[in-house]
């Protein structure tokens, strides 16, 4: 193969390297970027071309399927089938397109079908055994008492992402289900739902041990999030909520990587691979923080939640925490 088809090669990897470092894990290539890349063009090639080309056509699925998008979280990327393209009968089948694009030493998804309800709770069932016996940090694996997977249902719309199980999560192996928990819940039924129909998960799986303390809970180290994400990430990838809410700055800077402040964050829409999210107060911070004008930001953002989720909403919802 000539020089230029490898440095065109090298490119198109450092490419996909680059956008999978931004967290992108799927992307839609056009047909005659997968077939210049198949075969080797005998003239000169303009390398800047196809990448710009590459550029232009690769794109985050936004709705990618639970299957592919479980995928994700074993760390696989891919070429997806265009989507609204045809496909030319020249080119080689689908697995074969993904094949091509996969990174050296990654494996590519087989199926493409989305997951039918029984592989999808099989598939979740598989997760959560996994989370359930994870001993990668030794010192949360033995000061636990719970592994803390999540809870709520598997096909729910709406997600809602906390930071780590703290004594009563870790007690009981259940998230929010302690002070701020209860609070968490009440807000979930202000806005005319219950538990059981949205997901509860954290970015931690184990409780923060806190070996120099009585009490209390501590923020969970960068080495631990990293450490952990994954689950949270292939939990997202299978259950596909259509709407995320981050509870807290670290619950933030888990799924987004962001550390700017819950403050400035808080109200504005944010986007988790093609999901829209909304930062929000933790609800421990409204129970430090017990102004009405505090409860009013965090309805306000339920509120907000409610609409992109099409979700009815009376007059008395929209009055909530406003004075008078
Ligand atoms: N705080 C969290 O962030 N998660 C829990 O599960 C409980 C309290």
């Amino acid at each position: 193969m000539s020089d230029a088809y490898n440095q065109l090669l090298d490119v198109t990897i450092q490419h996909l390297e680059d956008l999978k470092a931004q967290g992108v894990r799927h992307v839609v290539v056009a047909p005659e970027t997968l077939e210049a890349l198949a075969h080797p063009p005998a003239a000169e090639f303009q390398i800047s071309n196809l990448k710009s080309h590459a550029t232009k056509t690769a794109a985050p699925i936004q709705s990618a399927r639970p299957a592919v998008q479980a995928a994700i979280g074993s760390r696989q990327i891919a070429a997806a089938k265009p989507l609204a393209q045809p496909v030319s009968k020249t080119l080689a089948p689908v697995a074969e397109q993904e094949a091509l694009l996969a990174l050296p030493g990654e494996s590519v998804p087989t199926q493409s079908q989305p997951l039918d309800p029984q592989a999808k709770a099989a598939a979740f069932a598989a997760l959560r055994e996994r989370a359930l016996a994870c001993l990668k940090c030794e010192h949360l694996a033995s000061s636990r008492k719970n592994v803390v997977f999540g809870v709520g249902s598997i096909d729910a719309q709406l997600m809602f992402v906390g930071e780590a199980p703290g004594a009563d999560e870790d007690e009981q192996g259940e998230p929010f289900v302690g002070k701020a928990g209860q609070l968490l819940t009440k807000i979930i039924q202000a806005m005319g739902l219950q538990r059981a129909d949205v997901y509860i998960g954290n970015i931690l799986k184990c409780r923060p041990d806190t070996p120099d303390q009585s009490a209390g809970n501590r923020k969970p180290t960068a080495d631990e999030m990293a450490t952990c994400i994954p689950y949270l990430h292939e939990q997202i990838d299978l259950i596909g909520p259509k709407v995320i809410v981050a509870l807290g700055a670290t619950a933030v800077e888990g799924l987004l990587g962001k550390t700017i402040g819950i403050t400035k964050l808080r109200g504005t829409w944010k986007t988790y691979r093609g999901i829209p999210l909304m930062p929000t107060y933790h609800p421990a911070y409204l129970l430090r923080n017990q102004a009405m004008s505090e409860k009013r930001k965090v309805w306000e953002d339920m509120l907000a939640v409610m609409e992109k989720l099409g979700m009815p909403i009376n007059e008395k919802q929209r009055n909530y925490f406003l004075k008078g």
